[in-house]
């Protein structure tokens, strides 16, 4: 249905590569640089027919306009967001479908680590390419958007399939687990995940994708309506905006 692969950019950048098997469509997300897609389309022998982009951060277009130049891709990115994405030529945006090749994506508004960040899901693939909104154990930064924004696109995201799995842009996962652990360490799926992310990261292999699943059992910026994580924050019976609010603020502080 669709082959992901993943390419490692910068310092923790994680861009994925994209084939459509029927159509031969390939696509990269959020190109961090150019040099490193190109050495990997060259090492398959594949031709780039398109960039997805999340949002405008430079981590996720700095390849665009390099790769556009050499390969005439599309540039699919958000509508919202559409002035600051180099080279964008179809916007979309909340509820939108868009199709690399036989697979069709759906398209999220996802504000809040930027005003205009989308995330593309690929049912038929599972995969979910979600940029800097959600990370392993993790959210974005709230660089231009409130808490109560980012809460309400977390929210269309964990509405997915618990077997969705989260391709995020970063390999942030294990300083994630230890503010997990800070915050919500009676959580025994999270301490056993903890542990897993240590052993595979000592082994050196990456931590992403995960299954939305276990996300959605472990990763606190999506617990923020958890009893227990409010009673931890000392909010109990807050409101989860509020609590989600407190869980991002501590995060900035850890
Ligand atoms: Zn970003
Ligand atoms: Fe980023």
């Amino acid at each position: 249905m669709l082959e992901i692969e993943r390419i490692p950019c910068r310092t923790d950048n994680y861009v994925w590569l994209v084939r459509e098997p029927q159509s031969g469509a390939v696509g990269v997300v959020d190109p961090a640089d150019a040099e490193p897609v190109e050495a990997r389309l060259a090492a398959r022998g594949l031709v780039l027919t398109h960039i997805l982009n999340t949002h405008h951060h430079g981590d996720h277009v700095g390849g665009n306009l390099a790769l556009k130049g050499k390969w005439r891709c599309t540039i699919v990115g958000p509508r919202a967001d559409a002035a600051r994405i180099p080279g964008i030529d179809v916007e979309v945006g909340d509820g939108d479908a868009y199709r690399l090749g036989a697979a069709e994506a759906r398209v999220f508004d996802v504000p809040g680590h930027t005003r205009g960040h989308i995330a593309f899901w690929f049912p038929g693939a599972r995969a979910l390419f979600c940029g800097d909104t959600l990370f392993a154990l993790g959210c974005g930064r709230l660089f231009e958007g409130t808490p109560a924004q980012m809460w309400n696109s977390l929210g269309k995201l964990r509405a997915l399939p618990d077997d969705t799995q989260v391709y995020c842009a970063h390999e942030y996962t294990q300083g994630n687990a230890r503010f997990a652990l800070s915050v919500d360490g009676a959580n025994a799926d999270l301490v056993a995940r903890a542990k897993a992310v240590d052993a595979a990261r000592a082994r050196g292999e990456a931590t992403v994708p995960s299954a939305l699943g276990l996300e959605k059992r472990t990763n606190p910026f999506l617990r923020a309506d958890d009893p227990g994580l409010a009673r931890a924050m000392g909010l109990a019976g807050a409101a989860p905006e509020q609590v989600f609010a407190a869980v991002r603020g501590a995060k900035d502080r850890f």
